[in-house]
């Protein structure tokens, strides 16, 4: 592990800890988790002499398989709950269906090898963008043509995109500072596959009072084991 990554997640460890110890409120914590997070990787990429291809309406990506922790699924809902007209969220809701319905069939090796467009996706881009899971902020590429060549043949995960290992590493640690932090709290810090977890905290608010309470947040949800 290298000094940058250690520092790093360090300094989100003790931040997130503090505001978790003024504030129960988790969906703050992970805002401004979110929000120290975008600004680091925006420097970061700034003073890197290799630069991502990513750009808006570019989504290859948004058909891989997306994991979520419990609190970040909660302020997605969160999110669409404040921003999605009922009319959106009834569209959601039978995206997030039929993909469900599609990722129960698979094992998840089977899932990680094939393209489901995230039900998220508007036009291209993604619809709760300022509340979009670390796995997705994490993602960046330098090559946009392997990015489309691995959409093209999802099965094959010799196709490189080229992340800039600086950024990667930034990422990755202030992720894992933060959700030591959260791991603190007591509250449910499994991981989930995003729409099936997603899919069950839009169907009422069970999820969000079993997880106030210490509880498994998601029961319909996928939880991701550890291997
Ligand atoms: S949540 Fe947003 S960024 Fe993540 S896969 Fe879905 S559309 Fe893409």
């Amino acid at each position: 592990m290298t000094e940058l990554f250690q520092t790093t997640a360090q300094q989100e460890y003790q931040r997130a800890t503090t505001q978790f110890k003024n504030s129960k409120d988790a969906n703050a914590a992970l805002k401004k988790s979110y929000a120290r997070y975008d600004n680091l990787i925006a420097v970061a990429v700034d003073e890197s002499p290799t630069k991502p291809e990513c750009k808006a309406g570019c989504a290859f990506c948004c058909h891989y398989k997306v994991e979520a922790r419990a609190h970040e699924v909660l302020l997605a809902k969160d999110y669409i709950r404040t921003h999605f007209s009922a009319g959106q969220k009834a569209q959601l809701v039978e995206r997030l269906t039929a993909n469900a319905a599609i990722i129960r069939t698979l094992t998840p090796e089977q899932h990680l090898l094939t393209n489901i467009r995230c039900a998220l996706l508007d036009n291209n881009q993604c619809s709760i963008y300022p509340a979009r899971p670390f796995r997705c902020r994490n993602f960046h590429s330098t090559d946009a043509q392997a990015c489309e060549a691995s959409f093209n043949h999802p099965d094959d995960m010799a196709i490189a995109t080229g992340m800039i290992e600086g950024v990667a590493i930034l990422a990755d640690a202030h992720t894992q500072g933060f959700e030591a932090a959260a791991a603190q709290t007591g509250r449910d810090n499994r991981i989930y596959d995003f729409t099936t977890a997603l899919l069950e905290a839009l169907a009422d608010d069970q999820p969000l009072k079993r997880y106030q309470r210490g509880k498994k947040a998601f029961q319909q949800g996928i939880e991701v084991v550890a291997e």
